[in-house]
Formats: C-alpha cells, structure tokens, sequence
C-alpha cells in the first residue's frame, strides 16, 4: 500500500460525552464547573464554544487533554501518526491494554470519561502535516502543538499563523524545564523565538530521557494561557515561560517581540 493508498484508508474517529449538562441539574444544585465559573473574567460559554486543534497526543497533548475537557471545553481535535509503547505508560495517559494502538485514538477516549459538559473529541490517526495535506483540519479557537521536534513546531505555526493563537509547548532533553510559548496572529512566532527552529531537521533521540513531572508543569501553564485566549477577562503578562522546577535556574516569564527577518512571520508582513 502507497502513502497515498494508506492516508485515503485512515478513519478519523468521533468521540462523544454527554457529561452532566445543566439541563440535568436539580433545584439548589451547582454545575460541575460552578467553581473556576466564579472566578473573576472566566467565561465558560467561551471554553463551551471552543473548537481546539491539538498537534500531538503523547506527553504532552494527553497531559492537557484530559484536564482541557474537564474544564468544559466542547471540542477537540486530535492528530497523532504513532503507536502506544510500553516505555509510555509511566507518564502518558495509556494503559497496558493501549500498547501497539494508535495514541491519538486511545487518548481521545481515554479522555472521554473525564469530560464534565457534552463534549465531542475528534481523533485522527495520522501525522498533522498529513491530515492538511487531505483536506482533514478544520477551523479553529486555537491550537495546542506538543510533538518533540522543530519540523512539525515550524509547521504548525507557518500554517495557524493568520488563523489563530499556537501554544506550543517544549520539555528539555533531561526533562529538567519546559517552555510554553503564546503565538498569536500578527504577533511573535516560533521563529522568531527560535530562529534556528526552520533550518533544524533533527527528530528527537529514541530513549531520551522523560518525566511526567515537568509535563503536568507545563500543561498548567497552558491551561491558563488557552483561558486567556479565549476569555477577554483572563490575561496574562507573558508569551514565553521556560521553567526549571528543581529551580536549578531562575526564571521568569518573558515578552518575545517580533523580528523583522523572520523567515516565518516575516512573509506575513
Ligand atoms: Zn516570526
């Protein structure tokens, strides 16, 4: 079967939840969510109405992926080409009976029950830049790219650029830091962050070291900055994050400004 053949043959997968919808609630009883609804500027309407493309469901997307849906976001796409692995269990949100499955397929329905409002997560088995390639990415609130290499990163935000709000997220080799970063249309890019990003064809080393401590850091940050975006009366003063939570280094979250040569941004004029 030709790479074509196998793309034409892939079954996108449609995950449904009803969770517990207000309709349902009796008298004198709160909403699941009632709690971060009292928050100042949270809009759960906005987070309802969301529709996120996630790049990713290993480490990184499962971490969010299922806190993301239990806040009470209605709608997530998954994209994901690679299998479960044994070596994944201790930190990504598989089980043993996972192994040798398609991740994005056993990370959408793993999610499924963690789901607190009707909630629809669509799974496609294949890599993001294949799914542009057959006309399979829809319209967007925003998107969540996690892969561990710059190819897909550099991708990702030439193609959501004018589109929508990227957060990408980064674990260092060691799992000693992760970074979140903010792209937002007209904004800073990822190239502009880290220019060397579109000239690096490097994909990670197999057996890299990884936690999940520094994962469920940096889906927190994520969390937060998808609010942001998302609800006019959540904000944050940052674009760029890169934590250390042994607090080896002392960091701080940053503003990246645009760079006028960007080979990403720059085009965009
Ligand atoms: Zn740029």
């Amino acid at each position: 079967m030709n790479n074509t053949m196998f793309l034409n043959s892939i079954r996108s997968v449609r995950f449904n939840s009803n969770g517990f919808h207000p309709e349902k609630l009796e008298e004198g009883q709160k909403s699941a969510t009632a709690s971060q609804e009292q928050l100042p500027g949270f809009n759960q309407q906005n987070l309802r109405n969301a529709r996120i493309q996630m790049i990713g469901c290993g480490g990184i997307g499962g971490s969010i992926l299922d806190n993301l849906v239990r806040k009470g976001c209605g709608h997530v796409d998954v994209y994901d080409g690679d299998d479960v692995e044994l070596g994944n269990l201790g930190r990504q949100k598989f089980f043993p009976s996972d192994v040798g499955k398609n991740k994005a397929l056993c990370g959408a329905r793993n999610a499924m029950p963690h789901a607190s409002w009707p909630t629809e997560i669509v799974a496609h088995p294949v890599w993001f830049e294949d799914a542009v390639n057959h006309g399979m990415v829809g319209g967007a609130s925003a998107a969540i790219v996690g892969p561990d290499r710059d190819s897909t990163r550099v991708y990702s935000s030439r193609y959501f650029y004018k589109m929508c709000p990227v957060l990408f997220v980064g674990i260092g080799t060691r799992a000693e830091h992760g970074y979140v970063f903010v792209q937002k249309p007209g904004e800073a890019c990822f190239a502009c962050l880290f220019p060397d990003a579109t000239t690096n064809k490097r994909a990670p080393c197999p057996g890299t070291p990884a936690m999940i401590d520094i994962l469920l850091v940096t889906a927190g940050l994520v969390l937060t900055a998808l609010d942001a975006l998302l609800m006019p009366g959540r904000k944050i003063n940052w674009n760029y994050w890169d934590i250390y939570p042994s607090g080896a280094i002392l960091t701080q979250p940053l503003t990246i400004e645009r760079r006028k040569d960007c080979p990403i941004c720059g085009k965009f004029g």
